[in-house]
């Protein structure tokens, strides 16, 4: 190999910054696949050498993730510049990589953000080559039947882009299992997504999956408590608290703990409930009954533990699937609120002392 700099081909192995030689010395040899010839032998390491470079990676990892962001950055930053500046060098070790479409695309998305959960995934897929079988939410269809009319208009070829409603039991099992899905990609409930990943399994398919959160949202003593009770109003109440980011509890340093309280009580006043076409509407209705159940259970929950009711609390009389929005204070570990993802309207705020104890409780 005519290399420009020689001292890039390697053959030793890299463990904590060190070159080395399998234990026992053993090799395995690098082929030409163009000419049949060797190109080079590289270590056959085993068992040993894999736990002592598991070991090295995990020693480093402490101050490796202490580091700042910018000095990670700069250190990556180098190591591109590196890559750059020997290319040709990489490129002949290389020889070549090609890219191609992985095949057919199979995805089942939730309710709660209808066109973005099918663009996200359809986009990238047919921008690669890829075609796609897209099954949504029960709940909202006619989002994803629109934008398959758009498809159509747009002039996207018949069998690129195809939509099924019906039976998710059904239809999950051929796009998970069917060999001809390539690629599953599934944006819903934590609970779903154990299933459909295991139904996957049988055909190795190559599986993403955006599944349930449980965010937690902190507030210590010298925050600006304002912009604070701002951004809990965002992350909470968005979409009723129907999305996946939505914090699902809050926790605030004692100091500021019933500062913040008030102040979130306030802005929560100010929301204004009803159906989300209608003008200056901000908070609209859960989207079935099962959802109301579940914060009306939470709150029922944390109540009997000892938590208070600020604001809310109840059904709402706008209808039989509005609930009012919901703040709770004195909330502690062992409610259900801090572990189960509430998805709804309910603000759960608890108190925090440490920093130690918040970062504990958060993870
Ligand atoms: P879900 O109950 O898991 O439903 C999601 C999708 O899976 C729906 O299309 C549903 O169909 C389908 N499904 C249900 N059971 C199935 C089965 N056995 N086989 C195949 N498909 C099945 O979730 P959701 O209530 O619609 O959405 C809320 C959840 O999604 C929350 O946990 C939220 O955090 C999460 N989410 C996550 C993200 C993210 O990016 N991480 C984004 C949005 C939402 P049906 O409608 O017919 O039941």
């Amino acid at each position: 190999m005519q290399l420009r700099d020689s001292a890039l081909l390697k053959t030793q192995c890299y463990i904590n910054g060190q070159w080395l030689n399998a234990d026992n010395g053993a090799v395995i040899s690098v082929i030409n696949p163009a000419t049949g010839n060797n190109l080079a032998d590289v270590p056959r390491m085993g068992t040993a050498e894999a736990e002592r470079a598991v070991a090295a990676a995990h020693a480093a990892l402490k101050p490796w993730q202490a580091k700042s962001a910018k000095e990670r950055s700069n250190l990556l930053r180098r190591w591109f510049e590196l890559m750059m500046q020997h290319q040709e060098d990489l490129g002949i070790i290389l020889i070549m990589v090609l890219k191609q479409p992985i095949g057919v695309c199979a995805a089942i998305t939730p309710w709660n953000f209808p066109n973005a959960m099918i663009t996200r995934k359809i986009a990238p897929a047919l921008a690669a080559g890829c075609t796609f079988v897209i099954r949504p939410a029960s709940q909202t269809p006619l989002s994803a039947l629109a934008i398959a009319e758009l498809a159509q208009r747009a002039g996207i070829p018949p069998g690129v882009v195809n939509v099924i409603t019906g039976s998710s039991s059904e239809i999950g099992k051929v796009l998970t299992e069917d060999d001809r899905v390539k690629k599953f990609s599934f944006t819903g409930s934590t609970e779903v997504g154990r299933k459909l990943i295991a139904q996957c399994a049988g055909t190795v398919k190559k599986v993403s999956m955006e599944l349930g959160g449980n965010a937690p949202f902190i507030v210590f003593n010298d925050a600006d408590i304002d912009a604070a009770v701002e951004g809990a109003m965002i992350s909470k109440f968005r979409n009723a608290g129907q999305t996946c980011v939505c914090a699902n509890r809050l926790y605030v340093q004692s100091a500021v703990y019933d500062e913040f309280v008030n102040k979130l009580a306030q802005a929560i006043a100010k929301l204004k409930i009803g159906n989300g076409l209608d003008q200056d509407v901000t908070v609209g209705p859960l989207i079935d009954a099962a959802a109301v159940n579940k914060v009306q259970e939470h709150i029922t929950d944390a109540i009997g533990k000892g938590a208070e009711v600020v604001t809310g609390g109840n059904a709402d009389n706008h209808g039989e699937l509005f609930f009012q929005p919901t703040l709770l204070k004195n909330v502690t570990q062992d409610m259900k609120v801090a572990r189960e993802e509430t998805f709804g309207p309910l603000a759960p705020v608890f108190r925090f002392e440490s920093e130690e104890e918040v970062v504990s409780w958060a993870n």
